[in-house]
């Protein structure tokens, strides 16, 4: 009898000390094991092991004396997963009458750097949501994006609809391999601040978005400037509806000619009415999961050591 009890406590114990261990090894696959696990049974992610200094950085001295600037600075702590923009989210209305909050979607992409030099010019700091394989296209584009003093998010690896998603371990690896490709590719921590593509939220991934403690950023006002060709639609639409809210955090595409052309003048205007920008930075950077880490590592086929940007390797002679 004692033996036998004896032999039960061991059993649970050796369980105890196998469940996370072997619940780490083989990740949710299946609608059916995801309602069986408890969320709070998902044991402590693997950390990667990207290096770096932490997600804020100095942002370079303006230069300009006239420069629309950044009136605010707020810190966002992501704990817990709050959402943000009133299209979706009531709850964290952080800014006040006229103060503006600037977005950009789907980039790094060679228009991204016109956006850049337009926000430079005016030292004014945004907040960029970049697609993952876009950013292992560009990480020289990403790595200024971050030295200019800009806060980085993720927004999946390949904008996928993750509504359209059926295998929860597939969606899970968007939002993940968005995360560790961003990270990688802009080789310094990014903020936890993450944007649905295409503004859709399922429920079951707005839960796991906030058991990792990642911001759910939607809008005020979506500029719907992927419809436009020509820049000042994309000044009017913008300046319409914050005239219409007074305030707001604005979505826009860095990834559009047309927006990246239309920065300079969307500013300029955003002065002359007395809007001002506000900057948002995170409290604390997102870690990637070293098992996503991997898996965006062999999607880059044949990777090698060398992390030397193309510009420096290959230049044009003749
Ligand atoms: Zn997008």
């Amino acid at each position: 009898m004692r033996s036998a009890i004896a032999l039960i406590l061991l059993m649970s114990a050796s369980v105890a000390v196998l469940g996370p261990a072997s619940a780490q090894r083989a990740p949710t696959t299946g609608s059916a094991s995801a309602a069986a696990t408890p969320p709070a049974a998902t044991p402590a992610p693997a950390p990667s092991a990207i290096p770096g200094p932490s997600a804020a950085v100095t942002p370079p001295k303006c230069t300009n004396p006239n420069a629309l600037g950044v009136s605010r600075t707020v810190e966002i702590d992501t704990a817990g997963g709050p959402g943000f923009g009133g299209e979706h989210f009531k709850q964290h209305d952080f800014l006040r009458n006229k103060e503006v909050v600037l977005t950009f979607d789907d980039g790094p992409w060679p228009t991204t750097t016109a956006v850049l030099k337009a926000l430079a010019d005016e030292c004014v700091r945004a907040t960029f949501f970049p697609i993952g394989k876009h950013a292992t296209y560009y990480p020289e584009i990403l790595k200024a994006m971050h030295e200019a003093g800009h806060t980085i998010g993720s927004h999946t690896w390949s904008h996928k609809n993750l509504e359209s998603i059926k295998d929860p371990a597939e969606a899970k690896a968007e939002i993940e391999k968005g995360i560790s490709a961003v990270s990688m590719s802009a080789g310094v921590p990014i903020a936890p601040f993450f944007r649905f593509p295409a503004l859709r939220h399922p429920p079951a991934l707005v839960t796991y978005v906030g058991e990792r403690n990642l911001g759910i950023f939607s809008t005020d006002m979506d500029s719907f400037d992927f419809k436009m060709r020509k820049p000042e639609q994309v000044v009017n639409a913008v300046m319409t509806k914050l005239k219409k809210f007074g305030k707001g955090i604005v979505l826009m595409h860095d990834f559009q000619t047309a927006t990246s052309q239309a920065v300079p003048d969307l500013l300029a205007q955003l002065k002359a009415e007395g809007y001002k920008i506000v900057h948002m930075r995170a409290r604390d950077p997102v870690k990637p999961l070293a098992e996503y880490d991997e898996m965006v590592k062999k999607e880059q086929k044949l990777p090698t050591v060398s992390t030397r940007p193309t510009s420096s390797v290959i230049r044009t002679v003749e």
